[in-house]
């Protein structure tokens, strides 16, 4: 999300020189009383405006589901725990988002946002140690200590906090402009204010231990986790891991972490999965290497050493090799390759599926739309369903309203979208679906959705103006009802851009 810092230092600078005067004109948090639910969470949600923006920002719903079930399984656990109050559960927003930095990062954000990057999951050797990152993030935001935070920041406007939040995630993630930043001074300083305090750090790590074993993780992850971080830290950090600089490996914290461990236990450390181990492999493949670590990794499964690795590592080489050739369009590159990850996981369940899953991703980046569908697996996971209504746009059956198999999948989509409001990946290939049948009112209404699932109102409210304009030329009969939706949508979306605006 490095593109994001240009525009972050430009508001945060334009924020710090705003004279007194003027800031009093702007809503303030209230007089030095804790950050309430719903401030953090409209905070949290101004941040995450701007992160759905960053061209970093990633939607990749193979990675997104692999957090997606760690992140809810702690949930669950803290649900259970008592450590997640009905109030936060409800107001929060509970997401993740994934950007696709190499540097090894996490964090929570206000309202109950979790950045991961792919950096980060393509570190980690097992779902137990991401699992520990991300259940210490958690307590982090269950614990208050956000509010906390930004309460000690005093008398500042939302906006200036949402500024600070984003200059400190900028820093975080580019030891150089952090550098450019000290010439400013201010922006530094927030970033320091911007970091938990030592015994916050403490607190997550017990809290998000005790989340492991509920949530059905094993709490070795921490160890093996820690034992990362500080292999990092020998090898003098070199900016690739922020996730250091903002948790450091304090002598007290792996004290604490050890006296954890039961007495005796053989801290025997989680065995990574074909799943991990593939999966890790293509978040180090799409947080984009550069071209020639591409080559190198495409080449690896024909190198003299591949025959000596382990299973588990022969599955992450061969996803790596399939996924670069597929990302270069070299499908003749990539068709060989999957026969052989295929026959190595065949006997586990999840990384056959996961195999599956990129030979479609294969035939699909060919162009070949027919062979994609006849590769993705059975089951009605969201990586299949994407998938799918992916490949049938690229056949001429998307254009036939009577085909079967395209009113099947668009009529999961709207299953889906009815269940999940905030899937805009959903939205958007529901648009393009019902676009392609000629149903041009419902496109514009799912595409209005889209926009609006990532704080965008002022283009969500322009879809649904076009929507209207399109209904008053309309003589289909079911556009009734949809035009009757859209006026209704239309004028929520307005009250609520009213309000985006005035919080500004
Ligand atoms: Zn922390």
């Amino acid at each position: 999300m490095r593109a994001l810092l240009a525009s972050v230092l430009v508001a945060y600078a334009a924020c710090a020189m705003l004279p007194a005067a003027a800031q009093s004109g702007l809503p303030t948090l209230g007089d030095g009383s804790d950050l309430t639910v719903g401030d953090e969470r409209r905070l949290g949600d101004r941040i995450i405006r701007q992160l759905y923006r960053d061209p970093d920002y990633i939607d990749d719903a193979v990675l997104d589901e692999y957090v997606q079930g760690v992140w809810q399984a702690l949930l669950v656990a803290a649900r259970a725990r008592g450590e997640l109050s009905p109030e936060l559960d409800e107001r929060f927003a509970w997401e993740v988002l994934l950007g696709r930095d190499r540097t090894v990062n996490a964090f929570a954000l206000p309202g109950g946002y979790l950045g991961v990057h792919l950096g980060l999951i393509g570190v980690v050797g097992s779902r137990d140690e991401l699992a520990s990152v991300l259940a210490h993030e958690l307590s982090h935001v269950t614990q208050r200590h956000i509010s906390r935070l930004m309460t000690r920041q005093g008398r500042q406007t939302p906006l200036m906090l949402g500024a600070m939040v984003l200059g400190a995630l900028a820093a975080s993630k580019n030891p150089a402009a952090a550098q450019a930043m000290m010439v400013g001074g201010q922006a530094l300083l927030a970033q320091n204010q911007l970091n938990f305090s030592r015994d916050m750090e403490r607190e997550a790590d017990r809290i998000g231990y005790g989340l492991m074993a509920p949530a059905g993780f094993a709490p070795q992850g921490f160890v093996g986790m820690f034992d990362k971080l500080q292999q990092a830290n020998r090898l003098n950090d070199n900016g690739s891991w922020p996730y250091l600089r903002s948790h450091p490996l304090t002598s007290q914290r792996v004290a604490d972490m050890q006296s954890r461990q039961p007495p005796g236990s053989s801290a025997a450390l989680p065995q990574p999965h074909f799943e991990d181990a593939m999966l890790a492999a293509r978040a180090r493949v799409l947080s984009n290497p550069g071209i020639d670590v591409w080559r190198q990794w495409l080449a690896e499964p024909q190198g003299s050493g591949f025959a000596a690795l382990a299973p588990v590592r022969q599955s992450a080489v061969l996803y790596a090799a399939v996924l670069v050739a597929s990302q270069l369009r070299e499908p003749v590159a990539a068709r060989p390759l999957l026969p052989r990850l295929l026959a190595l996981v065949s006997g586990d369940a999840p990384a056959r599926r996961q195999a599956q899953l990129l030979a479609a991703e294969v035939e699909l980046a060919a162009g070949e739309a027919e062979a994609a569908l006849r590769a993705v697996p059975e089951g009605s996971g969201r990586p299949e369903l994407l998938l799918r209504a992916q490949a049938l746009l690229h056949t001429p059956r998307a254009r036939v309203g009577m085909d079967a198999e395209v009113a099947q999948v668009t009529g999961r989509l709207q299953t889906r979208v009815a269940t999940h409001p905030q899937d805009a990946g959903a939205w958007q290939l529901l648009a393009s679906l019902w676009q392609a049948q000629g149903q041009a009112l419902r496109a514009v209404r799912a595409e209005a959705e889209a926009q609006a699932v990532h704080y965008d109102y002022a283009a969500a409210v322009d879809r649904f103006r076009a929507g209207q304009e399109l209904a008053r030329h309309s003589r289909a009969p079911g556009d009734f009802v949809e035009a009757s939706i859209i006026d209704t949508r239309l004028r929520a979306l307005q009250s609520l851009l009213r309000e985006q605006t005035a919080e500004r």
